[in-house]
Protein backbone atom coordinates (compact mmCIF):
# COMPACT_ATOMS: atom_id res chain seq x y z
CA UNK A 1 0.00 0.00 0.00
CA UNK A 2 2.85 2.36 1.16
CA UNK A 3 4.61 1.46 -1.39
CA UNK A 4 2.19 1.94 -4.04
CA UNK A 5 1.45 5.27 -3.00
CA UNK A 6 5.43 5.92 -3.24
CA UNK A 7 5.48 4.62 -7.08
CA UNK A 8 3.22 6.30 -7.63
CA UNK A 9 4.14 10.05 -6.28
CA UNK A 10 7.59 9.16 -8.36
CA UNK A 11 5.77 9.37 -11.50
CA UNK A 12 3.49 12.96 -10.60
CA UNK A 13 4.91 15.76 -12.49
CA UNK A 14 5.58 17.49 -8.91
CA UNK A 15 8.30 15.00 -8.09
CA UNK A 16 9.49 15.18 -11.55
CA UNK A 17 10.30 18.49 -11.71
CA UNK A 18 11.69 18.55 -7.79
CA UNK A 19 13.90 15.94 -9.16
CA UNK A 20 15.33 18.05 -12.05
CA UNK A 21 15.55 21.61 -10.12
CA UNK A 22 18.11 19.89 -7.77
CA UNK A 23 19.85 17.86 -10.46
CA UNK A 24 20.01 21.40 -12.32
CA UNK A 25 21.09 23.11 -8.83
CA UNK A 26 23.41 20.86 -8.09
CA UNK A 27 24.92 20.16 -11.25
CA UNK A 28 25.10 24.25 -11.30
CA UNK A 29 26.52 24.27 -7.19
CA UNK A 30 29.49 21.99 -7.96
CA UNK A 31 30.32 24.23 -11.46
CA UNK A 32 30.20 27.28 -9.68
CA UNK A 33 32.46 25.39 -6.73
CA UNK A 34 34.95 23.87 -9.52
CA UNK A 35 35.33 27.24 -10.95
CA UNK A 36 36.18 29.24 -7.45
CA UNK A 37 38.23 25.74 -6.25
CA UNK A 38 40.55 25.87 -9.73
CA UNK A 39 41.01 29.67 -9.42
CA UNK A 40 41.64 29.50 -5.58
CA UNK A 41 44.12 26.97 -6.18
CA UNK A 42 46.17 28.16 -8.85
CA UNK A 43 46.11 31.73 -7.11
CA UNK A 44 47.77 29.98 -4.37
CA UNK A 45 50.29 28.60 -6.54
CA UNK A 46 51.16 32.31 -7.99
CA UNK A 47 51.35 33.42 -4.47
CA UNK A 48 53.84 30.80 -3.49
CA UNK A 49 55.66 30.72 -6.82
CA UNK A 50 56.01 34.36 -6.33
CA UNK A 51 57.36 34.34 -2.63
CA UNK A 52 59.44 31.38 -3.65
CA UNK A 53 61.24 33.81 -6.20
CA UNK A 54 61.28 36.92 -4.36
CA UNK A 55 63.24 34.29 -1.59
CA UNK A 56 65.98 32.96 -4.20
CA UNK A 57 66.44 36.74 -6.23
CA UNK A 58 67.43 37.94 -2.99
CA UNK A 59 69.56 34.84 -1.88
CA UNK A 60 71.59 35.32 -5.10
CA UNK A 61 71.97 38.87 -4.26
CA UNK A 62 73.28 38.07 -0.86
CA UNK A 63 75.49 35.57 -3.26
CA UNK A 64 77.11 38.05 -5.62
CA UNK A 65 77.45 40.68 -2.50
CA UNK A 66 78.95 38.88 0.12
CA UNK A 67 79.55 35.49 -1.26
CA UNK A 68 79.21 31.52 -0.06
CA UNK A 69 79.86 31.99 3.15
CA UNK A 70 77.38 34.60 4.20
CA UNK A 71 74.80 32.37 2.31
CA UNK A 72 75.32 29.63 4.15
CA UNK A 73 74.97 31.68 7.53
CA UNK A 74 71.43 33.17 6.25
CA UNK A 75 70.22 30.10 4.58
CA UNK A 76 70.63 28.11 8.43
CA UNK A 77 68.97 31.22 9.69
CA UNK A 78 66.19 31.45 7.64
CA UNK A 79 65.29 27.65 8.06
CA UNK A 80 65.55 27.76 12.08
CA UNK A 81 63.68 30.91 11.85
CA UNK A 82 60.51 29.39 9.22
CA UNK A 83 60.95 25.76 10.78
CA UNK A 84 63.58 23.10 8.62
CA UNK A 85 60.67 21.25 7.64
CA UNK A 86 58.94 24.04 6.02
CA UNK A 87 61.25 25.62 3.95
CA UNK A 88 64.65 24.48 1.96
CA UNK A 89 67.15 26.53 0.29
CA UNK A 90 70.31 25.54 -1.64
CA UNK A 91 73.07 26.32 -3.32
CA UNK A 92 74.27 23.68 -6.17
CA UNK A 93 77.22 24.13 -8.43
CA UNK A 94 77.06 23.45 -12.45
CA UNK A 95 77.29 19.98 -11.67
CA UNK A 96 75.15 19.37 -8.81
CA UNK A 97 76.88 19.48 -6.08
CA UNK A 98 75.74 21.07 -2.80
CA UNK A 99 77.90 24.51 -2.20
CA UNK A 100 75.09 25.53 0.55
CA UNK A 101 72.12 24.77 2.11
CA UNK A 102 69.74 24.39 5.19
CA UNK A 103 69.04 21.32 7.35
CA UNK A 104 68.23 19.14 4.68
CA UNK A 105 67.02 16.17 6.93
CA UNK A 106 63.33 16.12 6.43
CA UNK A 107 63.99 16.97 2.03
CA UNK A 108 66.44 13.93 1.72
CA UNK A 109 64.71 13.16 -1.95
CA UNK A 110 65.80 16.39 -3.32
CA UNK A 111 68.69 16.99 -1.22
CA UNK A 112 72.45 17.11 -1.70
CA UNK A 113 72.39 13.45 -1.69
CA UNK A 114 71.54 13.43 -5.08
CA UNK A 115 74.04 15.84 -6.81
CA UNK A 116 73.25 14.38 -10.14
CA UNK A 117 70.17 16.15 -9.88
CA UNK A 118 69.76 17.31 -13.66
CA UNK A 119 66.24 18.80 -13.65
CA UNK A 120 65.79 22.52 -13.94
CA UNK A 121 69.45 22.89 -15.75
CA UNK A 122 68.13 25.01 -18.38
CA UNK A 123 68.44 29.20 -18.07
CA UNK A 124 65.03 29.58 -17.11
CA UNK A 125 63.36 29.37 -13.37
CA UNK A 126 62.33 26.05 -12.92
CA UNK A 127 59.52 25.02 -10.56
CA UNK A 128 58.36 21.40 -9.33
CA UNK A 129 55.44 19.97 -7.41
CA UNK A 130 56.10 16.64 -5.35
CA UNK A 131 55.00 14.31 -2.67
CA UNK A 132 57.85 13.48 -0.61
CA UNK A 133 57.84 10.18 0.99
CA UNK A 134 56.94 10.42 4.81
CA UNK A 135 55.30 13.94 4.69
CA UNK A 136 51.66 14.31 4.66
CA UNK A 137 51.67 17.27 2.25
CA UNK A 138 53.02 17.78 -1.01
CA UNK A 139 55.85 20.57 -1.54
CA UNK A 140 57.01 23.30 -4.29
CA UNK A 141 60.41 23.64 -5.57
CA UNK A 142 62.07 25.73 -7.34
CA UNK A 143 65.50 26.36 -9.22
CA UNK A 144 66.59 29.52 -10.39
CA UNK A 145 69.99 30.07 -12.51
CA UNK A 146 72.35 32.71 -11.26
CA UNK A 147 75.89 33.25 -12.81
CA UNK A 148 78.41 30.78 -14.03
CA UNK A 149 75.91 27.55 -14.19
CA UNK A 150 74.98 27.34 -10.58
CA UNK A 151 71.62 27.33 -9.07
CA UNK A 152 69.85 28.72 -6.50
CA UNK A 153 67.21 25.60 -5.01
CA UNK A 154 64.44 27.40 -2.59
CA UNK A 155 61.61 24.64 -1.44
CA UNK A 156 58.71 25.41 0.48
CA UNK A 157 55.96 22.93 2.01
CA UNK A 158 52.17 23.55 0.55
CA UNK A 159 51.11 22.99 4.00
CA UNK A 160 49.19 25.91 4.16
CA UNK A 161 47.77 26.18 1.03
CA UNK A 162 46.70 22.36 1.05
CA UNK A 163 44.53 23.10 4.30
CA UNK A 164 43.00 26.05 2.96
CA UNK A 165 41.82 24.11 0.00
CA UNK A 166 40.64 21.19 2.03
CA UNK A 167 38.77 23.40 4.25
CA UNK A 168 37.36 24.85 1.35
CA UNK A 169 36.58 21.59 -0.22
CA UNK A 170 34.69 20.93 3.43
CA UNK A 171 32.31 23.83 3.62
CA UNK A 172 31.82 23.56 -0.52
CA UNK A 173 30.50 19.89 1.26
CA UNK A 174 27.86 20.76 3.80
CA UNK A 175 27.05 24.05 1.74
CA UNK A 176 26.27 21.71 -0.91
CA UNK A 177 24.26 19.16 1.20
CA UNK A 178 22.46 22.24 3.05
CA UNK A 179 21.43 23.35 -0.30
CA UNK A 180 20.06 20.56 -2.31
CA UNK A 181 18.24 20.02 1.04
CA UNK A 182 17.06 23.98 0.64
CA UNK A 183 16.68 23.80 -3.14
CA UNK A 184 15.04 20.54 -3.07
CA UNK A 185 12.14 21.65 -0.64
CA UNK A 186 12.01 24.85 -1.95
CA UNK A 187 11.92 23.32 -5.77
CA UNK A 188 8.89 20.87 -4.42
CA UNK A 189 6.83 23.63 -2.91
CA UNK A 190 7.39 25.72 -6.03
CA UNK A 191 6.54 22.35 -8.24
CA UNK A 192 3.49 22.22 -5.86
CA UNK A 193 2.56 25.35 -6.01
CA UNK A 194 2.34 25.13 -9.96
CA UNK A 195 0.85 21.71 -10.16
CA UNK A 196 -2.01 22.75 -7.66
CA UNK A 197 -4.05 24.28 -10.38
CA UNK A 198 -3.80 21.21 -11.81
CA UNK A 199 -4.78 19.66 -9.02
CA UNK A 200 -7.79 21.19 -8.67
CA UNK A 201 -9.12 20.51 -12.36
CA UNK A 202 -8.20 16.90 -11.47
CA UNK A 203 -10.34 17.58 -8.41
CA UNK A 204 -13.36 18.89 -9.64
CA UNK A 205 -13.19 16.55 -13.09
CA UNK A 206 -13.25 13.44 -10.65
CA UNK A 207 -15.58 14.82 -8.57
CA UNK A 208 -18.37 15.68 -11.48
CA UNK A 209 -20.76 12.50 -10.91
CA UNK A 210 -23.69 11.96 -13.67
CA UNK A 211 -26.07 14.53 -12.28
CA UNK A 212 -23.06 17.11 -11.07
CA UNK A 213 -22.27 18.23 -14.63
CA UNK A 214 -22.96 22.18 -13.24
CA UNK A 215 -19.93 22.15 -11.54
CA UNK A 216 -17.11 24.30 -12.75
CA UNK A 217 -13.72 24.68 -12.09
CA UNK A 218 -12.62 27.72 -10.05
CA UNK A 219 -10.24 30.21 -11.19
CA UNK A 220 -8.00 31.33 -9.22
CA UNK A 221 -4.21 32.91 -9.77
CA UNK A 222 -2.01 30.34 -10.14
CA UNK A 223 -0.53 31.73 -13.43
CA UNK A 224 -3.05 32.53 -16.85
CA UNK A 225 -1.71 28.99 -18.15
CA UNK A 226 -3.74 27.17 -15.30
CA UNK A 227 -6.63 29.66 -15.99
CA UNK A 228 -6.93 28.91 -19.99
CA UNK A 229 -6.53 25.29 -18.89
CA UNK A 230 -9.66 25.81 -16.09
CA UNK A 231 -11.44 27.90 -18.90
CA UNK A 232 -11.03 25.08 -21.58
CA UNK A 233 -11.84 22.22 -19.37
CA UNK A 234 -15.06 24.04 -18.20
CA UNK A 235 -16.07 25.49 -21.84
CA UNK A 236 -16.10 21.51 -22.11
CA UNK A 237 -18.39 20.73 -19.46
CA UNK A 238 -20.56 22.93 -20.81
CA UNK A 239 -20.80 21.51 -24.48
CA UNK A 240 -21.29 18.15 -22.36
CA UNK A 241 -23.99 19.55 -20.34
CA UNK A 242 -25.75 20.81 -23.61
CA UNK A 243 -24.97 17.95 -25.47
CA UNK A 244 -26.07 15.57 -22.82
CA UNK A 245 -29.67 17.43 -22.04
CA UNK A 246 -29.82 17.44 -25.69
CA UNK A 247 -29.55 14.17 -25.81
CA UNK A 248 -32.02 13.53 -23.12
CA UNK A 249 -34.95 15.66 -25.04
CA UNK A 250 -33.78 13.57 -27.56
CA UNK A 251 -34.43 10.33 -26.38
CA UNK A 252 -37.32 11.36 -24.47
CA UNK A 253 -39.07 13.41 -27.81
CA UNK A 254 -38.18 9.76 -29.73
CA UNK A 255 -39.78 7.49 -26.70
CA UNK A 256 -42.88 9.72 -26.84
CA UNK A 257 -43.16 10.13 -30.59
CA UNK A 258 -42.85 6.01 -31.01
CA UNK A 259 -45.02 4.91 -28.39
CA UNK A 260 -48.25 6.48 -29.68
CA UNK A 261 -47.69 5.04 -33.28
CA UNK A 262 -47.25 1.75 -31.75
CA UNK A 263 -49.65 1.88 -29.55
CA UNK A 264 -52.24 3.01 -32.27
CA UNK A 265 -50.90 -0.30 -34.28
CA UNK A 266 -51.51 -2.24 -30.87
CA UNK A 267 -54.51 -1.34 -30.75
CA UNK A 268 -55.78 -2.52 -33.85
CA UNK A 269 -54.59 -5.71 -33.96
CA UNK A 270 -55.99 -5.86 -30.50
CA UNK A 271 -59.57 -4.88 -31.45
CA UNK A 272 -59.20 -6.88 -34.76
CA UNK A 273 -58.58 -9.88 -32.66
CA UNK A 274 -61.10 -9.48 -30.40
CA UNK A 275 -63.94 -9.31 -33.19
CA UNK A 276 -65.20 -11.19 -35.54
CA UNK A 277 -63.26 -14.32 -37.79
CA UNK A 278 -63.73 -12.08 -40.72
CA UNK A 279 -60.78 -12.12 -43.47
CA UNK A 280 -61.82 -8.56 -44.77
CA UNK A 281 -61.15 -7.19 -41.42
CA UNK A 282 -57.67 -8.69 -40.86
CA UNK A 283 -56.34 -8.02 -44.59
CA UNK A 284 -57.75 -4.24 -43.25
CA UNK A 285 -55.98 -4.37 -40.56
CA UNK A 286 -52.64 -6.07 -42.03
CA UNK A 287 -52.87 -3.38 -44.56
CA UNK A 288 -52.99 -0.85 -41.87
CA UNK A 289 -50.18 -2.20 -39.74
CA UNK A 290 -48.14 -1.79 -43.05
CA UNK A 291 -48.61 1.59 -43.23
CA UNK A 292 -48.36 2.38 -39.57
CA UNK A 293 -45.02 0.59 -39.68
CA UNK A 294 -43.91 2.39 -43.10
CA UNK A 295 -44.52 5.84 -40.85
CA UNK A 296 -42.63 4.45 -38.12
CA UNK A 297 -39.76 3.04 -40.96
CA UNK A 298 -39.83 6.69 -42.45
CA UNK A 299 -39.58 8.41 -39.08
CA UNK A 300 -36.46 6.53 -37.95
CA UNK A 301 -34.91 7.06 -41.26
CA UNK A 302 -35.13 10.50 -40.90
CA UNK A 303 -33.97 10.74 -36.97
CA UNK A 304 -30.91 8.73 -37.99
CA UNK A 305 -30.34 10.96 -41.47
CA UNK A 306 -30.84 13.94 -39.14
CA UNK A 307 -28.00 12.79 -36.48
CA UNK A 308 -25.58 11.51 -38.97
CA UNK A 309 -26.08 15.01 -41.02
CA UNK A 310 -25.78 16.48 -37.37
CA UNK A 311 -22.79 15.30 -36.36
CA UNK A 312 -21.08 15.82 -39.95
CA UNK A 313 -20.58 11.95 -40.22
CA UNK A 314 -22.75 12.05 -43.31
CA UNK A 315 -21.14 10.97 -46.40
CA UNK A 316 -21.87 14.42 -49.31
CA UNK A 317 -22.03 13.38 -52.87
CA UNK A 318 -20.63 16.89 -53.82
CA UNK A 319 -21.41 17.63 -57.52
CA UNK A 320 -22.04 21.33 -59.35
CA UNK A 321 -25.43 21.84 -59.74
CA UNK A 322 -28.18 24.66 -60.65
CA UNK A 323 -30.75 25.22 -57.95
CA UNK A 324 -32.94 26.75 -59.82
CA UNK A 325 -33.04 23.19 -62.20
CA UNK A 326 -33.64 21.49 -58.98
CA UNK A 327 -36.27 23.73 -57.38
CA UNK A 328 -37.76 23.61 -60.50
CA UNK A 329 -38.27 20.12 -60.44
CA UNK A 330 -39.62 20.03 -56.88
CA UNK A 331 -42.00 22.66 -57.37
CA UNK A 332 -43.74 20.31 -60.81
CA UNK A 333 -43.45 17.33 -58.37
CA UNK A 334 -45.82 19.06 -55.78
CA UNK A 335 -48.12 20.91 -58.37
CA UNK A 336 -50.71 18.60 -58.63
CA UNK A 337 -50.88 18.23 -54.44
CA UNK A 338 -51.55 21.96 -54.89
CA UNK A 339 -53.84 22.25 -57.71
CA UNK A 340 -55.74 19.57 -55.67
CA UNK A 341 -55.70 22.42 -53.15
CA UNK A 342 -56.38 25.40 -55.08
CA UNK A 343 -53.35 26.47 -54.81
CA UNK A 344 -51.17 28.28 -57.26
CA UNK A 345 -47.27 27.74 -57.44
CA UNK A 346 -45.38 30.36 -58.83
CA UNK A 347 -41.40 30.33 -59.75
CA UNK A 348 -39.81 33.86 -59.96
CA UNK A 349 -36.53 33.44 -61.71
CA UNK A 350 -34.24 36.30 -62.68
CA UNK A 351 -31.40 34.13 -63.55
CA UNK A 352 -30.89 31.53 -66.23
CA UNK A 353 -28.64 29.23 -63.83
CA UNK A 354 -27.89 29.56 -59.93
CA UNK A 355 -25.25 27.00 -59.69
CA UNK A 356 -23.61 25.67 -56.17
CA UNK A 357 -21.99 22.49 -55.34
CA UNK A 358 -24.08 19.93 -53.50
CA UNK A 359 -25.93 17.11 -52.38
CA UNK A 360 -28.43 17.06 -55.28
CA UNK A 361 -30.23 13.89 -53.25
CA UNK A 362 -30.42 15.80 -50.24
CA UNK A 363 -31.45 19.62 -51.39
CA UNK A 364 -33.98 18.27 -53.52
CA UNK A 365 -35.51 17.06 -50.16
CA UNK A 366 -34.96 20.16 -48.40
CA UNK A 367 -36.71 21.73 -51.38
CA UNK A 368 -39.53 19.57 -51.14
CA UNK A 369 -39.79 19.66 -47.30
CA UNK A 370 -40.31 22.87 -47.08
CA UNK A 371 -42.85 23.31 -50.45
CA UNK A 372 -44.70 20.41 -48.81
CA UNK A 373 -45.10 22.64 -45.31
CA UNK A 374 -46.19 25.63 -47.53
CA UNK A 375 -48.76 23.62 -49.37
CA UNK A 376 -50.17 21.84 -46.15
CA UNK A 377 -50.32 25.10 -43.64
CA UNK A 378 -51.54 27.07 -46.91
CA UNK A 379 -55.56 27.10 -46.89
CA UNK A 380 -57.28 26.10 -49.68
CA UNK A 381 -57.28 28.85 -52.67
CA UNK A 382 -54.10 30.35 -51.49
CA UNK A 383 -50.68 30.82 -53.25
CA UNK A 384 -47.31 29.88 -52.91
CA UNK A 385 -44.45 31.97 -54.76
CA UNK A 386 -40.91 30.64 -55.13
CA UNK A 387 -37.89 33.07 -55.65
CA UNK A 388 -34.46 32.41 -56.80
CA UNK A 389 -31.96 35.20 -56.04
CA UNK A 390 -28.26 35.49 -55.67
CA UNK A 391 -26.81 37.77 -52.86
CA UNK A 392 -23.92 38.35 -51.73
CA UNK A 393 -21.93 35.10 -53.04
CA UNK A 394 -25.16 32.96 -52.24
CA UNK A 395 -27.95 31.31 -54.02
CA UNK A 396 -30.97 32.43 -52.03
CA UNK A 397 -34.18 30.39 -52.13
CA UNK A 398 -36.98 31.96 -50.87
CA UNK A 399 -40.38 30.30 -50.63
CA UNK A 400 -43.13 32.46 -49.16
CA UNK A 401 -46.86 31.26 -48.81
CA UNK A 402 -49.88 32.84 -48.14
CA UNK A 403 -50.86 30.09 -44.81
CA UNK A 404 -51.76 30.31 -41.47
CA UNK A 405 -48.64 31.63 -40.34
CA UNK A 406 -46.86 30.95 -37.14
CA UNK A 407 -46.91 32.39 -33.80
CA UNK A 408 -44.27 34.47 -32.58
CA UNK A 409 -44.06 31.71 -30.00
CA UNK A 410 -42.97 28.70 -31.76
CA UNK A 411 -40.56 30.63 -33.96
CA UNK A 412 -37.68 29.74 -32.20
CA UNK A 413 -38.53 25.90 -31.62
CA UNK A 414 -39.56 25.04 -35.09
CA UNK A 415 -36.01 23.66 -36.39
CA UNK A 416 -36.06 21.27 -32.82
CA UNK A 417 -36.52 17.88 -33.64
CA UNK A 418 -40.44 16.72 -33.18
CA UNK A 419 -41.47 20.23 -32.83
CA UNK A 420 -44.77 20.85 -33.85
CA UNK A 421 -47.12 23.92 -33.56
CA UNK A 422 -50.82 23.39 -31.82
CA UNK A 423 -52.06 24.59 -34.84
CA UNK A 424 -50.24 21.26 -36.65
CA UNK A 425 -51.78 19.08 -34.67
CA UNK A 426 -54.45 18.14 -36.77
CA UNK A 427 -51.90 17.89 -39.95
CA UNK A 428 -50.30 15.16 -40.81
CA UNK A 429 -46.59 15.17 -40.30
CA UNK A 430 -43.81 14.02 -37.49
CA UNK A 431 -41.75 17.14 -36.89
CA UNK A 432 -38.66 16.14 -38.34
CA UNK A 433 -39.03 17.87 -41.27
CA UNK A 434 -37.05 21.62 -40.77
CA UNK A 435 -35.00 20.07 -38.30
CA UNK A 436 -33.17 17.74 -41.74
CA UNK A 437 -33.93 20.54 -43.71
CA UNK A 438 -31.88 22.67 -41.59
CA UNK A 439 -29.07 19.99 -40.47
CA UNK A 440 -28.62 19.35 -44.78
CA UNK A 441 -28.41 23.18 -45.31
CA UNK A 442 -25.72 23.61 -42.45
CA UNK A 443 -23.55 20.53 -43.56
CA UNK A 444 -23.65 22.41 -47.03
CA UNK A 445 -22.18 25.91 -45.73
CA UNK A 446 -25.36 27.48 -45.42
CA UNK A 447 -28.41 28.51 -43.33
CA UNK A 448 -31.80 28.83 -43.46
CA UNK A 449 -34.23 31.88 -41.99
CA UNK A 450 -38.32 31.64 -41.69
CA UNK A 451 -40.03 35.26 -41.37
CA UNK A 452 -43.65 35.11 -40.44
CA UNK A 453 -47.45 37.04 -40.00
CA UNK A 454 -50.84 36.06 -40.38
CA UNK A 455 -50.69 36.63 -43.70
CA UNK A 456 -48.28 33.66 -44.56
CA UNK A 457 -44.73 32.47 -44.05
CA UNK A 458 -41.55 32.97 -46.16
CA UNK A 459 -38.70 30.44 -45.51
CA UNK A 460 -35.31 30.98 -47.37
CA UNK A 461 -32.21 29.04 -47.69
CA UNK A 462 -28.70 30.28 -48.61
CA UNK A 463 -26.31 27.94 -50.23
CA UNK A 464 -22.48 29.36 -50.86
CA UNK A 465 -22.40 29.92 -54.69
CA UNK A 466 -20.13 28.07 -56.82
CA UNK A 467 -16.69 30.26 -58.19
CA UNK A 468 -18.31 30.21 -61.67
CA UNK A 469 -21.57 31.35 -60.50
CA UNK A 470 -19.53 34.27 -58.88
CA UNK A 471 -17.72 35.12 -61.83
CA UNK A 472 -21.31 34.98 -64.30
P1 LIG B 1 -44.15 18.71 -39.80
O1 LIG B 1 -43.96 17.33 -40.20
O2 LIG B 1 -45.05 18.88 -38.64
O3 LIG B 1 -44.54 19.59 -40.96
P2 LIG B 1 -41.77 20.26 -39.77
O4 LIG B 1 -40.52 20.06 -39.03
O5 LIG B 1 -41.68 20.31 -41.24
O6 LIG B 1 -42.76 19.18 -39.26
O7 LIG B 1 -42.40 21.60 -39.26
C1 LIG B 1 -42.45 21.87 -37.89
C2 LIG B 1 -43.64 22.73 -37.58
O8 LIG B 1 -43.46 24.06 -38.11
C3 LIG B 1 -44.88 22.25 -38.22
O9 LIG B 1 -45.52 21.29 -37.42
C4 LIG B 1 -45.70 23.49 -38.35
O10 LIG B 1 -46.42 23.71 -37.18
C5 LIG B 1 -44.68 24.59 -38.53
N1 LIG B 1 -44.56 24.97 -39.97
C6 LIG B 1 -43.61 24.57 -40.82
N2 LIG B 1 -43.77 25.18 -42.01
C7 LIG B 1 -44.84 25.97 -41.90
C8 LIG B 1 -45.51 26.85 -42.78
N3 LIG B 1 -45.11 27.02 -44.05
N4 LIG B 1 -46.57 27.52 -42.31
C9 LIG B 1 -47.00 27.36 -41.07
N5 LIG B 1 -46.40 26.54 -40.16
C10 LIG B 1 -45.34 25.86 -40.58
Amino acid sequence: MFWKKGSSFLRTTTFRLTFWYIVVFSALSVAVFLVVYVSLALRLQDQTDSELLDESTEFAALYREQGVKALQVEFTREAGARGTGRVLFQLRSSDGESLAYSDLSQWKEVGTSRPAERIGQGNQPYYRTLSLPGRRHKVRLLSMPISGGQRIEVGSSLQREEIILERYRETFGVALMVMVGCGGLFGFLLARKAMAGVQRVTDTATGIGRNDLGRRVPLADEGEEINALARAFNAMLERIEILLSEFRQVTDNVAHELRTPITRIRGMAETTLKGEDDLCEYKEMAASVIDGCDDLIEMIGTMLEIAKTDSGTVELDLVPLDVLELVEEAADLFTPMAEDKGIDIRLNKPYRTAMVIGDRRRLQRVASNLLDNAIKYTPHGGGITVSIEIEAGNVKVAIADTGIGINESDLPHIFERFYRCDHSRSTSGSGLGLSLALAIIHVHGGDITVQSSEQGSTFSFFLPASSSQVHS
